[in-house]
């Protein structure tokens, strides 16, 4: 990312881990205490080095915060995939109040007005789930989660509740990109230029989302997506 692009208040300080989570197989989630000084809109993530550790490779790695901020922590959700790289392994052995150094916050994909019906969708739930913890409350207007995943579904418990709790929304658990695709054409016939559509996920995925919502006619500023670039 290029300083220029940059906008707004860039903090940067180290943070105390307050916990680490291993919810299932290669998922981990990891909460973050935070002081006052900091905070984000959601949807946004943070650049996070690890200067107490010795890491092999790149030392950073970019997370989509999955909180918002008036719960007063930062929770960020990854997956080490088969085999863990050196700065997830430092990360996720990490004990509580040792610290992590964090930079930013950065990010485009951001709820754009109070009233348009939304559509999210992605692999990449993290950033989704802070979207949705922010309109949760006080929805009046559609929203669509297609959520898609070949296995575990992470915060898919919570995020079912919240479901529950508010019929303006609509969770679409998918399991197939075949499944995910069919869903996507029918919200996008649903709502056309009357909804955003919030995507996120790595490149490929995000690449044939947006087109195929452009092919149903959904124009280019109407389809945010948060790509997680360097994610396998
Ligand atoms: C905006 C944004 C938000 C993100 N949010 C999350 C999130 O919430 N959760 C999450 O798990 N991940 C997120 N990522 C991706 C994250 O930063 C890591 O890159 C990813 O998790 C893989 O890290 P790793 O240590 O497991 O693998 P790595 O060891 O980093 O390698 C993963 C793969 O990416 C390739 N690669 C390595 N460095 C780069 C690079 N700089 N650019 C392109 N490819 C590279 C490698 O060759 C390898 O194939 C986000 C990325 C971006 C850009």
């Amino acid at each position: 990312m290029k300083l220029k692009d940059i906008k707004g208040v860039i903090n940067r300080g180290e943070f105390i881990v307050e916990s680490i989570e291993n919810p299932h197989d290669d998922y981990y989630t990891v909460k973050i205490k935070i002081d006052a000084g900091l905070t984000w809109v959601p949807g946004e993530h943070e650049i996070f080095t690890l200067p107490s550790k010795k890491i092999e490779g790149r030392k950073y790695r970019l997370f989509s915060i999955a909180s918002i901020p008036e719960k007063g922590f930062i929770l960020v959700g990854t997956r080490t995939r088969k085999e863990i790289s050196s700065f997830k392994q430092a990360l996720l052995t990490m004990k509580p109040n040792e610290k992590v150094a964090l930079r930013g916050p950065f990010g485009w994909l951001k709820i754009q007005d109070e009233t348009s019906p939304i559509v999210m969708s992605g692999v990449g739930i993290t950033p989704i789930r802070a979207l949705l913890k922010q309109v949760e409350i006080n929805t009046n207007r559609p929203i669509e989660l297609v959520y898609s995943s070949s296995g575990y579904y992470l915060f898919g418990e919570e995020i079912e509740a919240i479901a529950m709790n508010n019929p303006m929304i609509q969770l679409h658990k998918m399991a197939s990109r075949k499944e995910t695709a069919v869903k996507l054409d029918g919200v996008a016939e649903q709502y056309g230029n009357a909804a955003y559509y919030y995507n996120s996920g790595v490149t490929a995925i995000m690449r044939s989302v947006k087109k195929q919502y452009m092919e149903k006619g959904i124009k280019k500023n109407r389809i945010i997506s948060d790509i997680f670039l360097g994610a396998k």
